[in-house]
């Protein structure tokens, strides 16, 4: 059986795109929050050389002589898109496994490779005519294969978004046009240590000693081995989240300890709503903070603690990372960012209960009521319906946002009107 990666191209600026007929065919780029970088790109502005992750305000002239539409980050937009596009998916794949917000990775069951193409066709029409967005298909016997394949399927237009490096005469051709550091689990650290060993592309990785890759990085550089190898993706599990972080930067800067903290408290809330939806717990939480990368002396600082026993409970949570905000708090420092990272993730249902701190069954369900309580409350009537005190009531550190795009399809006041 084979592994299929959909992927929605060029995901924020086509969910832009489908909203805004007048976006449609023109270069764009989508900023991150706070309007700091490009974090997403039309092909249009592709073409046009415009780089991702450049700072705004270095190029925002250069984007106005080119004609190029920007739109802020819209997140509330993005996340129903991507819910109303993994459904539609969900409804055509066998054994959906939801990777990232526009990425999900599924059983490829098809005999021959007539069957697959016309599903693959079929798939992307659907998807283009119900939600305007363009997705990329690729196969392989397992999930980097079919990452790798995905790539190829959007690098070449020859194969109108669909690629099957299974069935191709030629996969040696093709790995050896993937760069080391596209692979699929190769960080920036491992694709150093291969170029120095003269290993460049996704094919010499695949050929390279396996004993020199196990000493290197262990079982998984063997894993990742195989798969490139053809070899099938141990189990076809639900590949679970690792790590859940929230993380933003302030329209103005803050140089006392309670708007971090109270900047800090909201990311917690949002971050353990996440663990309950991911049925998650986390056993080891982060903050940091840090100030703008272009001043004369930027500074940041984490700090890290683990918990007696895993939590999603977002009081747990709030009192561990507001200790922990005053270990990286620096009054001599205009702060621009600050993040809580959750992780050492468990399944909800697999945690051990710990000997030494015991909580009676009834009290563990009372928390886990209260919390369930808040998030149907907050669901139902709005985010933020139920407020954690520590979370403040003025917002001094909320995003810049100038360039945002309406809450189309998520906010009844805002929805696209029709003249026919
Ligand atoms: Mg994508």
């Amino acid at each position: 059986m084979n592994t299929a990666l959909i992927d929605s191209n060029n995901f924020y600026a086509a969910c832009e795109q489908s909203l805004d007929p007048k976006l449609v065919g023109q270069p764009l780029v989508v900023l991150s929050n706070n309007d700091g970088c490009v974090i997403a790109r039309s092909a249009e502005a592709r073409k046009l050389g415009i780089r991702m992750g450049k700072p705004y305000f270095q190029i925002h002239h250069e984007l106005t002589k080119l004609g190029v539409k920007i739109r802020s980050s819209n997140y509330a937009l993005y996340g129903d898109m991507s819910r109303r596009l993994m459904s539609l998916l969900a409804e055509h794949c066998e054994n959906l496994n939801v990777y990232s917000i526009d990425e999900a990775f599924t059983e490829s069951r098809h005999y021959s490779s007539q069957e697959l193409q016309t599903w693959a066709y079929q798939l992307r029409a659907t998807v283009c005519r119900n939600l305007g967005l363009t997705i990329s298909i690729g196969v392989g016997a397992n999930k980097t294969q079919a990452k790798l394949a995905n790539q190829i399927a959007k690098a070449e237009p020859i194969h109108a978004g669909i690629f099957d490096l299974t069935t191709t005469n030629e996969s040696d051709l093709w790995l050896e046009s993937i760069p080391i550091e596209d692979v699929w689990g190769i960080g920036r650290k491992l694709a150093h240590w291969c170029r120095l060993k003269g290993i460049k592309t996704a094919r010499q990785l695949r050929d390279m000693p396996s004993n020199e890759l196990h000493a290197k990085c262990g079982v998984k550089g063997i894993r990742l081995q195989r798969e490139l190898n053809g070899h099938p993706s141990p189990t076809f599990s639900k590949t679970e989240k690792q790590e859940t972080r929230i993380s933003r930067s302030f329209k103005e800067p803050i140089t006392n300890l309670e708007e971090l903290k109270k900047a800090i408290s909201n990311y917690v809330v949002r971050a353990s709503e996440k663990l309950r939806q991911q049925k998650q717990k986390a056993g080891k939480v982060t903050v940091y903070t840090s100030t703008s990368l272009f001043i004369s002396n930027p500074y940041n600082k984490s700090a890290t603690a683990s918990l007696a026993l895993p939590s999603n409970h977002t009081g747990e949570l709030l009192s561990i990372a507001l200790q922990l905000t005053e270990k990286i708090f620096h009054p001599h420092y205009p702060l621009k960012k600050a993040g809580v990272l959750m992780q050492e993730l468990h399944n909800e249902n697999n945690i051990q209960q710990n000997l030494f701190m015991h909580i009676p069954l009834h009290k563990q369900h009372q928390k886990e009521n209260l919390m369930q309580s808040i998030d149907q409350l907050n669901n139902r009537f709005g985010a933020g319906t139920i407020q954690w005190a520590a979370c403040g009531s003025q917002r001094s550190w909320t995003l810049r946002h100038n360039h945002i795009s309406r809450a189309a399809t998520t906010r009844l006041k805002e929805i696209p009107i029709v003249k026919a």
